[in-house]
Order: structure tokens, then C-alpha cells, then sequence
């Protein structure tokens, strides 16, 4: 579940350390995972700085991200990519949570077991949806997922994964709630796309109504998630051109009480539904690969300003 902190680790320490076999292998073993997710080797001037490297990377980077055949090799444009080096995240934590998981399919008993949500009880974790076509939903998550990782990554964040497509199922709702809570992260987003009837549009986010029932206790979180939720909404709207929600009124943002991921979370934090699936107009929108990384440009900048104090 913490993959990334170790990923991290190993990083730092192999740059640091010269002749240790264990941390060797372990940075054997992050090198090949990463060299599908992020372009540069930027670590290698990190010097003695632990976790997160700050400026080295983003200048390895410049103009890196775009041409290379990074994240899983759709290679998309890079279209709005601000590229300049910048620092502005060093020290913050944000956790990632792309919504369901592939294999949740295959394991039905196991994601409907109930878990206690505060102000109910619910299925564990869900398939998700899928275009009409079968594109699915917990496809769309994670490829969101690892291109927002990079893009705070290259703004010396520390980002974290609730899952990285490393676990049969799951996570569940408590689980990923509890991930962000345990990271004390500053920001968690959970990456989502609606299932809406075909004939509804747009993006909308979710932010935490103030509850205090059972394991649910949001009201420290929900003005600060509302924050979070606006901002992101902004940044996401200006970057990808995608409509707000022509459904839940028209606002782009609901508030809910009804969802583990939420209730359950001592940091502030969001859903993003970045589209409907069953609409052709965004389905076309989410299965491309240039559109997905404007989508998680949005996010990432929402997330920076948000963590800036800006909107
Ligand atoms: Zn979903």
C-alpha cells in the first residue's frame, strides 16, 4: 500500500550510498518500475535530500515529459505542460486515489463485503463503469493517476498511490480513506468517471459534507475540501475545455455524505468525475491519451493551488 514511500527510499539512498548491496537491489527494482512512469533520471542530483527531489528533476525534465514514451506508451502531446523548473510543492504530501481497480471484477465477494462508513455501511469497493465501447473506468483512473504523480513529483511533491495496480482488488473505502489519514497528506483526490445516462455530460467534483457520526467525523476537513474542491474544479475546467456537469445542477460540485472515501478522511479531500463514460462526446474525450494528460494537468494545478493558498 505504501509502495511509493519505499519507491522513494530506495531512491534517495542509492544516491547517497554507494556500496550497499541491499539498497542496490532495492533501487534495481524502483528503476525498472519507474522507468515506465517518469522520464528523467532527475534524481541523480538530488544530493542529500531525502524523499523528494527538489530542483534536479524538473530541469532533467523540461521539456522531457511530452516526446517521451513515458506512462504506458500512449505517449499523448503534452499539451499545456508549464515545464519551468519549480519547487513550489517541496515538503508536501499528496495522496492519489484512482478510483476501483481492474480486478475488482473478478473478485465480487470480496469488494461486497460491507465496511463501516460513519454514517452507513458499504460494498467494500466497486468495478467501476466503462464506455460503451469497454473502456473501463479503473483504466481510466490510474493512467490519470500516474500522470498527475509526475506532474506534482516534478513540483517536489511527495505523492502517494492508494494502490498502483499492484493487488488483485481493492483497495476499499475505508482503506483508502485511511491511506491519506496515515500519509497526513496536505491534499488526497480521488480520480473518477461517471456513469451517467448517455445523454448527460461533463465533469463535477465531490466534496465532504460535514458529518459527525461514528467513524465519520469531516467537520475539520469539510471547509478545507470545499476549497479543494473549487479550485480544482476551476484549474480542471480552464485546462481541458470539459463542460461542467449539465446534470447534479449545474454547478459541477456536489456535497455528499455518502461516500467511505470522504467520511472517513482526516485530510482534506475530493472525488473528481472527470467525465461521463456513457456519453460519446466524453468517452472520446477520456480514452485519449493527449486529453487525459490535460485532465491530469488540471488536476495537478488545482492540487498546487489549493496547497499555495491560491484558487
Ligand atoms: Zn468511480
Amino acid at each position: 500500500m505504501f509502495s511509493n514511500e519505499s519507491h522513494g527510499g530506495a531512491r534517495s539512498r542509492s544516491l547517497v550510498i554507494t556500496a550497499v548491496v541491499v539498497v542496490a537491489a532495492l533501487a534495481g527494482g524502483w528503476f525498472v518500475y519507474d522507468a515506465q512512469h517518469d522520464s528523467g533520471p532527475g534524481p541523480a542530483a538530488a544530493g542529500g535530500s531525502a524523499g523528494t527531489a527538489p530542483a534536479a528533476p524538473k530541469a532533467t525534465r523540461g521539456g522531457g515529459p511530452a516526446g517521451s514514451p513515458v506512462a504506458h506508451g500512449d505517449g499523448g502531446a503534452t499539451p499545456s505542460s508549464p515545464a519551468a523548473p519549480r519547487a513550489e510543492l517541496a515538503g508536501r504530501t499528496v495522496v492519489i486515489d484512482p478510483g476501483h481497480n481492474l480486478g475488482n471484477a473478478k473478485h465480487t465477494s470480496e469488494i461486497n463485503k460491507l465496511v463501516d462508513i460513519g454514517t452507513n455501511r458499504k460494498a467494500c469497493d466497486t468495478t467501476g463503469t466503462a464506455t460503451n465501447a469497454g473502456y473501463p473506468e479503473a483504466m481510466y483512473t490510474l493512467d490519470v493517476a500516474h500522470r498527475v504523480r509526475t506532474l506534482l513529483q516534478a513540483r517536489g511533491a511527495k505523492v502517494l498511490l492508494t494502490y498502483d495496480g499492484d493487488r488483485a482488488y481493492g483497495p476499499c473505502v475505508d482503506e483508502r480513506a485511511r491511506i491519506g489519514n496515515a500519509a497526513h497528506a496536505d491534499a488526497a483526490l480521488s480520480i473518477h468517471a461517471d456513469g451517467a445516462p448517455a445523454n448527460r455530460f461533463g465533469f463535477h467534483v465531490i466534496a465532504p459534507k460535514s458529518v459527525h457520526k461514528g467513524a465519520a467525523d469531516t467537520r475539520a476537513i469539510a471547509a478545507p475540501s470545499l476549497r479543494l474542491a473549487t479550485t480544482v474544479r476551476s484549474h480542471f475546467k480552464a485546462v481541458t475545455g470539459e463542460p461542467l456537469a449539465n446534470y447534479l445542477g449545474g454547478k459541477g460540485l456536489t456535497i455528499r455524505d455518502d461516500l467511505g472515501g470522504l467520511n472517513l478522511s482526516t485530510v482534506p479531500k475530493i472525488f473528481i468525475e472527470c467525465g461521463n463514460m456513457r456519453n460519446a462526446h466524453d468517452a472520446a474525450a477520456l480514452t485519449n491519451a493527449a486529453w487525459r494528460q490535460q485532465a491530469a494537468q488540471g488536476i495537478a494545478d488545482g492540487l498546487t493551488a489549493f496547497l499555495e493558498g491560491k484558487r
